[in-house]
């Protein structure tokens, strides 16, 4: 009779754990000056454990309060640096070395200049241009375990990294909770983790950029994050009524005008797509499809301004554009 009441005690307990295991739990917030959203099947706990992480994230890493370590370092040129922020400038230097300097987390004073930081935009002269790229980058920064420190007048802006940053703490937080499935958007920086609950692949939509509540083709994967940098995203038009995006080609000092609409980086590790779908941004098609035949440990697809779609070999089969046409397959 006890046996039998215990069996039926695990009987009645076993939907609701299934309930509460499986349970969607959302939230949304800003932080890194976007719009950042999580959905979490199975831990409360990990969605109040990734918000809490981000926004300790952008606490340090934001160039513009004056309290995080990034303003610090840019103001004192050296600083002993968290485990968080020193691991990403270790991580982002490499990346900038990979890239050639595609990119470059020295843009600081660029960005600044041309207003993408007060959102007072203008457009600066060659000459000032010239005399700031004098202070940009990488070999003005000094990594020696935690303690960095900057020379030559350079300044850091993580803009171009955090966010995937973000994406891998918040896995490794999922990882942690042992959760199955999760979706985050942070800003443009998707992070399809483990697969939906009903074990089948994430639908990650990339924006349209004529319509950024629409997308322009939609890409199944699981376990990975889809990086996209657009020149749409933050703009400005001058008075010469062009249109100056928030990507700079750090050999310039201007904003990247290659055809470019935009890059989506698809790879398992954030911040790794983050700073790749910056820097082929930055590169433009050819060079983007040289960089990939070189180093594709990752996927990517490109949109141009003249609407044609190129995505790489590993992702085109799991690629489907919303006006039924096809992508130009790109082959490492
Ligand atoms: P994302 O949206 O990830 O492509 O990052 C763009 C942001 O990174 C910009 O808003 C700038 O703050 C910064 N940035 C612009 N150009 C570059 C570059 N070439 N390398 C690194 N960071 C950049
Ligand atoms: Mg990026």
């Amino acid at each position: 009779m006890k046996k039998l009441r215990t069996i039926i005690l695990l009987l009645c307990a076993l939907p609701l754990c299934f309930a509460g295991c499986q349970g969607e739990t959302s939230d949304s917030f800003f932080a890194m000056d976007t719009y950042m959203s999580v959905k979490v099947y199975g831990s409360e706990q990990a969605v109040k454990d990734i918000r809490t992480k981000i926004e300790t994230l952008d606490r340090l890493l934001s160039p513009s309060d004056g309290d995080s370590e990034i303003f610090r370092l840019n103001r004192d040129k050296t600083l002993a640096l968290s485990d968080d922020t020193a691991s990403l400038l270790q991580r982002s230097l490499q990346l900038c070395r990979e890239t050639d300097g595609a990119l470059d987390i020295t843009l600081f004073p660029i960005v600044e200049e041309w207003g993408f930081i007060s959102k007072e935009y203008r457009i600066p002269t060659r000459e000032r241009l010239d005399k700031l790229l004098e202070q940009t980058g990488t070999d003005k920064v000094q990594l020696s375990g935690s303690q960095a420190t900057l020379t030559g007048g350079a300044r850091l802006d993580c803009g171009a990294v955090a966010k995937g940053y973000a994406a891998d703490a918040a896995a490794e937080i999922l990882r942690k909770e042992q959760v199955g499935a999760a979706l985050l958007n942070l800003g443009g920086t998707v992070l399809a983790f483990g697969s939906k609950p009903d074990g089948s692949e994430w639908s990650v939509g990339l924006a349209d950029p004529q319509d950024s509540a629409s997308y322009f083709a939609v890409l199944r994967c699981r376990d990975k994050v889809v990086a996209t940098s657009g020149g749409y995203e933050r703009y400005f038009i001058g008075d010469d009524g062009k249109k100056y995006c928030h990507i700079i080609d750090p050999s310039t000092g201007m904003p990247a005008d290659n055809h470019v609409t935009s890059v989506s980086v698809i790879c398992a590790d954030g911040t790794e797509a983050d700073a790749l779908s910056t820097a082929l941004f930055v590169m433009g098609s050819e060079k983007a499809e040289a960089y990939y035949r070189e180093h594709g440990v990752f996927d990517y697809v490109m949109l141009l301004d003249d609407g044609s779609v190129s995505a790489s070999e590993g992702i085109i089969g799991s690629l489907q554009l919303t006006n039924g046409g096809t992508a130009r397959r790109i082959d490492r």
